[in-house]
C-alpha cells in the first residue's frame, strides 16, 4: 500500500535522489528497533503491585492462613486487579476465588478498574512486532537502482504468511474463550484445582482449600452464592472483556510502527535531495500505514476469526478455516492498495490524502459503531418495526 507515483518510470526509488552512499541508510528502522527491544528488556513498572503468588507466605501456616483471610480488606483497597488469562483460569480455585471477591468488593465503587490480558497476547504482540519489522525491511534496504517491485511482492507475501498465522491464533484464541464460558456455566467448587491438592500436601503443606472455603462461606455467605457469582457476575464480565478489550488499538498500532520507521527512512532520503514533496508522501503513506491500515486491517482479522471461531473437528478443516478468514479480510487491505495505485496513475501532488482518506474514513465509521452511534439508529429502527443487528466488536 505504499504510493506508486513515489516511484521513477521505471520502477525504482533511485531518479536524482540516490543518496545510499551520503544518508545512514534504514537509520530510522534500525533505531527504533534498538531502542524498542532495549525498552522491552530493561524497562520496569514502577508502580506498587500486590502479587498473590509471592506476596502470601508459604513457610507459616498461620501467617498464611491469616494473610488468606486478610484479602478481602487488601482488594478493597485495590484500585485496580491485572488477570493474566490462559485457558486453565477456570480451573484453578484461587483464580475464581480472588476475582469474584474483589468484583463484590467493588460493585458500588465506580473507580475501580479490571485489566484483564491474556498470556498469549505476550507472544502475540512481539510475533506481530517483529514479522511487521521484518516485512519492511527489504524497503530499505534493496539496492535502489533495482525495481521497488521485488521488495513489495516480498512485503505482501510475508504478509499474507503472518496473517495467516495470526487468523489462526486469533481462532485459537477465541475457541479457548468459547470453552471458558462452558466451564463457568457449570462451574463447581469441589471440582476446582489447588497447588497444595495437586502435590498432595506433601512436606505438610497447609492446605488453601480449607482456608479459602472459609473465606468463601464469610464473604459470600455460602459456596451456592459463590459458585451462583462465577456463573453470572464473573463469567459476564470476564468475557466481556476477553473479547472485547484485548486486541486493542494502542498494541496494533505499537505492533505497526516499523511501517512508519521504513517510511521515514524513504523520506529521509529524499529530503536529503529535497525532493521535499516525495518526501512528504512517504512520511504521510508511514503514518497512514502505521496509525490507519495496519491497525484497522488487524482488527478486521481478528472480527473474522471471532465470527469463524467454531471449533473443526479435523487439523485440515481448521486449516481451511484459518484460509478462508484470511481471505475474507483481503479485500480491505486490496480495496486500499487498489485505490492507492489509482491514485498514483492519477498523480495528484499528494497522492497518499486519498490513501489517509479511505481508511480516516473507515476509522471513523468503526469509531461511530464503537460509540453507539449506529445502536441509537438501530434502537429507531426498531421501534419503527425494522429488524436489528448485532456485530463483534473491539
Ligand atoms: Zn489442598
Amino acid at each position: 500500500m505504499i504510493a506508486p507515483s513515489f516511484l521513477e518510470e521505471d520502477g525504482t526509488r533511485s531518479k536524482g535522489s540516490c543518496c545510499q552512499d551520503e544518508f545512514p541508510f534504514a537509520m530510522s528502522l534500525g533505531t527504533g528497533f534498538l531502542v524498542t527491544a532495549l525498552v522491552f528488556v530493561f524497562w520496569r513498572p514502577q508502580q506498587h503491585v500486590f502479587l498473590d503468588r509471592i506476596c502470601i507466605t508459604e513457610s507459616d501456616p498461620q501467617l498464611k492462613a491469616e494473610q488468606i483471610l486478610s484479602l478481602a480488606g487488601m482488594l478493597k483497597r485495590s484500585r485496580e486487579m491485572l488477570v493474566l488469562w490462559d485457558s486453565s483460569w477456570s480451573d484453578r480455585l484461587w483464580c475464581l476465588f480472588e476475582l469474584s471477591a474483589f468484583l463484590k468488593s467493588k460493585a458500588d465503587s465506580e473507580h475501580s478498574r479490571l485489566l484483564v490480558t491474556p498470556t498469549f497476547m505476550g507472544p502475540c504482540v512481539v510475533a506481530t512486532f517483529l514479522g511487521m519489522f521484518l516485512a519492511v525491511v527489504p524497503l530499505t534496504t534493496f539496492p535502489l537502482d533495482a525495481s521497488f517491485l521485488i521488495p513489495m511482492v516480498f512485503v505482501c507475501v510475508f504478509g499474507a504468511f503472518g496473517a495467516l498465522c495470526c487468523a489462526h491464533a486469533f481462532r485459537s484464541y477465541f475457541q479457548s474463550v468459547d470453552d471458558l464460558k462452558e466451564k463457568l456455566q457449570s462451574v463447581n467448587l469441589e471440582r476446582t484445582r489447588s497447588i497444595c491438592c495437586d502435590l498432595n500436601h506433601e512436606g505438610d503443606m497447609t492446605c488453601d482449600r480449607e482456608i479459602v472455603k472459609d473465606c468463601i462461606t464469610i464473604w459470600f455467605g455460602s459456596q451456592e452464592a459463590f459458585e451462583d457469582c462465577v456463573r453470572s457476575e464473573v463469567l459476564e464480565t470476564l468475557t466481556s472483556e476477553l473479547e472485547q478489550s484485548v486486541f486493542t488499538r494502542p498494541w496494533r498500532i505499537a505492533a505497526s510502527v516499523p511501517f512508519l520507521w521504513a517510511c521515514m527512512d524513504l523520506a529521509a532520503m529524499n529530503a536529503k535531495t529535497q525532493h521535499w514533496l516525495i518526501a512528504i508522501n512517504w512520511l504521510l503513506s508511514g503514518l497512514t500505514m502505521c496509525l490507519l491500515a495496519c491497525p484497522l486491517n488487524i482488527e478486521n482479522l481478528a472480527n473474522l476469526a471471532h465470527r469463524f471461531r467454531t471449533r473443526q473437528p479435523t487439523a485440515a478443516r481448521e486449516a481451511l478455516m484459518d484460509v478462508l478468514v484470511l481471505l475474507l479480510a483481503l479485500p480491505l487491505f486490496l480495496c486500499g492498495t487498489a485505490l492507492t495505485f489509482l491514485s498514483g496513475a492519477l498523480q495528484p501532488p499528494l497522492p497518499s490524502l486519498s490513501q489517509a482518506a479511505f481508511y480516516g474514513l473507515l476509522e471513523l465509521v468503526v469509531w461511530l459503531k464503537r460509540t453507539g452511534c449506529f445502536s441509537c439508529a438501530r434502537s429507531k429502527g426498531q421501534e419503527t418495526g425494522q429488524p436489528a443487528r448485532t456485530g463483534h466488536q473491539f
